[in-house]
């Protein structure tokens, strides 16, 4: 009773604290050094690879800091998922450093230095922009919506805080002296929870619209809050994500919504029309009481990724796609039945390729994702089908595990047959060969002995070359 008192409290402090000190002005910005008696990050928490780029960059030296999700998950007793490094060395006098260094990206140049499998990231401290000469122009460019196409004027650390998204991200760990030096409040930020965007959110928003996903994908994975200003310009921005590449947000969505907290992403997502922006087919869908297939859809095939996830087992971004598409793809395929006056395998044909090809133009998901998501969808329409021989050779269908993965889903959704048919597979794969075929017998119909069939040739067509 006193506890729960004590966090009602507790929360209503928290939610008045995030609205009066909502903003985080560039004059805020204030260099606060904590030493390192005084707070919890050690070099044993730091990989070995970034503290060999850190050290090699300091005794050549330059500036070596490590910046961003490295500093903030320690802070927070969990561990980084990767180890981003800032320095004032430019992107040219990285390379001279590392052998193993890769020079990436136009719009923000920075360095990959590679360890086998394992990438620190090293970004040289950004400037701002100033109005720049036309020659300029590979340095820095904005749009006339003020977007940055080029972010590559250099700075010194001070100046680069300013550019950092929000205030937990502004955190720079001093391999010097082991200091951490934050900019912008963002220790206290991290305490009380708050995702809080450094400078004016909208022109910062205008700047890089996928900061708004970052807001939502950063609130979720360490189940903070967006403060009011930071979450307020989204729902009018939103659609700004339309003018980003589609291959760029193909790779956030999979930082969304297959790291572990993709259903409590999503929800934020969807709340802040940015979902809406990145898979309008499926918001098409959408209901008030969150009711329709496709809605539930989403809840089953996030809440299982994450369960997936965070047991240490493997997922299949196709998985997910064929999943959050399906609704919508039987949709379509019943308009196209009725308009085009096709027959239901004819129209599921149809319809997969009109709303793959639709979904690509705003995330890019690649060709080796498309084809397992049209080889699931197929399986979807094949698995009914088990006279025969038919049923041994889906069994032996390379994709076979993820279709019936996916008909179990669809079975807890649309109960009836469909939920009939995944038991009956299920059943299937468990028991023995002879087992199988007196399954695949009481089915009726069809030759249940299961025997290659030697090919048959009578159907081919004479060679008529000469
Ligand atoms: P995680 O790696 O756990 O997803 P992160 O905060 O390290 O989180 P990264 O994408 O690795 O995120 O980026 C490293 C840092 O670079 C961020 O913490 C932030 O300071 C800065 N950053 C990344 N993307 C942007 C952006 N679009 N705008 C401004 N700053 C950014
Ligand atoms: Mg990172």
């Amino acid at each position: 009773m006193g506890w729960n008192i004590f966090n009602q409290v507790a929360n209503f402090c928290r939610k008045l604290l995030n609205n009066s000190s909502d903003t985080c002005s560039t004059e805020d910005i204030k260099l606060k050094v904590i030493t390192r008696a005084e707070h919890s990050v050690s070099r044993a928490q730091i990989s070995d690879n970034a503290l060999k780029v850190l050290y090699r960059l300091h005794n050549s030296g330059y500036d070596a800091f490590l910046v961003g999700g490295g500093v903030r998950d320690i802070l927070l007793g969990k561990e980084p998922k990767d180890f981003d490094v800032a320095t004032n060395a430019t992107p040219e006098q990285i390379r001279k450093l590392f052998r193993n260094c890769r020079l990436i990206g136009r719009r923000f140049r920075l360095a990959h230095i590679l360890f086998g499998r394992d990438v620190i990231e090293v970004a040289t401290f950004r400037g701002h922009h100033a109005d720049e000469e036309p020659s300029k122009k590979n340095v820095s460019a904005q749009s006339k919506e003020g977007m940055l196409l080029r972010d590559n004027v250099y700075g010194n650390v001070d100046e680069d805080a300013q550019r950092r998204d929000f205030t937990i991200n502004a955190m720079y760990y001093n391999i010097a002296d082991y200091s951490i030096h934050d900019y912008a409040n963002g220790i206290q930020d991290l305490k009380n929870g708050v995702i809080r965007m450094i400078g004016d959110p909208e022109t910062r928003y205008r700047e890089d619209p996928v900061r708004m996903l970052r807001a939502a994908r950063f609130a979720a994975k360490l189940d903070m809050t967006i403060s009011n200003s930071t979450a307020s310009p989204m729902l009018e921005l939103s659609t700004l994500l339309q003018d980003i590449p589609a291959a760029r947000l193909f790779e956030e969505s999979l930082k969304l919504l297959q790291a572990g907290d993709g259903i409590a992403t999503y929800q934020l997502l969807r709340k802040h029309n940015l979902f809406q922006q990145l898979f309008p087919q499926v918001s098409d869908q959408f209901t008030e009481d969150n009711s329709s297939n496709t809605e539930k859809m989403l809840d089953l095939v996030l809440n299982s990724t994450d369960r997936r996830i965070n047991s240490g087992k493997r997922v299949n971004p196709a998985f997910m796609f064929a999943a959050i598409l399906w609704y919508p793809l039987t949709i379509k395929a019943e308009e196209l039945m009725k308009e085009l006056n096709l027959n239901y395998y004819d129209a599921m044909m149809e319809a997969g390729n009109r709303i793959l090809d639709s979904q690509v133009k705003h995330l890019a998901i690649p060709r080796r994702f498309t084809a397992t998501i049209r080889d699931i969808w197929q399986l979807q329409l094949r698995l009914p089908r088990r006279n025969g021989k038919r049923a041994f050779a889906l069994f032996e269908q390379q994709k076979f595990r993820a279709g019936f993965d996916f008909l179990e889903m669809r079975g807890k959704l649309e109960l009836g047959q469909t939920k009939e048919l995944a038991l009956w597979w299920n059943e299937f794969q468990k028991v023995e060969t002879p087992e199988k075929q007196k399954m695949v017998s009481a089915l009726g119909g069809g030759r249940s002995n299961y025997k290659r069939r030697k090919p048959n040739f009578r159907n081919k067509k004479p060679d008529n070359r000469t």
